[in-house]
């Protein structure tokens, strides 16, 4: 590993406290369920939603028989709503014939499963090894010089053939963090407890 990767993920351990907040749940169908809703929303609507579908249909079975406008009007806070309803209703009939998968490979065939939704899953629910790569995470590692590319999926590749499986999970929430905080689409540089070592630092800023 190089030095200056390692003396970032240093950097981010050091800064950020040792448990991350995610979503509150971690009953693995609602969480699976919850991390499809927050694709293109925010974690607080899509645990709004998702509080509001588990209310009325409480497991795979309900939702797998329930009117598909029904999932629509419950889940309509979460944006996408029609298609999130169609692939979290063919999901439930998966699930409630056959579980829930635990590989990323069997995962990502899912309706509505991708490989960070896969990843996520297998990082909060298995706690398995994983890196998370979502808009944060690819944005802010871009920039901190973790990879090249702004493909999730080669960069999710390269982080994980370049650093020790060991950190793959504390750097997926870590870097996710300083996305949210300091690294956002227009960064706060200044600010940010990384500037020392960030290759991308905005210098107009400074
Ligand atoms: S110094 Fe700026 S560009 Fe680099 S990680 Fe921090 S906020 Fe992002």
């Amino acid at each position: 590993m190089e030095s200056t990767v390692f003396e970032i993920i240093s950097e981010l351990d050091s800064f950020f406290p040792k448990e991350i907040e995610f979503l509150p749940c971690t009953e693995p169908f609602r969480f699976l369920v919850t991390v499809i809703l927050s694709g293109s929303s925010t974690d607080k609507m899509a645990a709004i939603s998702a509080e509001k579908l588990f209310s009325a249909y409480p497991n795979p079975h309900s939702i797998a028989g329930a009117e598909r406008e029904e999932i629509e009007k419950l889940i309509h806070g979460s944006g996408l709503f029609r298609a999130k309803a169609k692939n979290i209703q063919e999901l439930s009939r998966i699930v409630d014939q056959h579980g829930i998968p635990d590989t990323l490979e069997e995962l990502v065939k899912l309706p509505g499963v991708g490989e960070k939704t896969a990843s996520c899953y297998l990082q909060r629910v298995k706690g398995e090894s994983a890196v998370v790569v979502d808009t944060h995470f690819e944005r802010t590692a871009f920039r901190l010089g973790l990879t090249d590319t702004h493909d999730r999926s080669k960069a999710s590749r390269e982080i994980k053939e370049t650093i020790d499986k060991e950190y793959w999970s504390r750097l997926s929430d870590t870097v996710n963090s300083l996305g949210r905080m300091f690294c956002r689409p227009k960064p706060k540089c200044i600010e940010c407890p990384l500037s020392k070592l960030c290759p991308k630092v905005d210098v107009k800023q400074e």
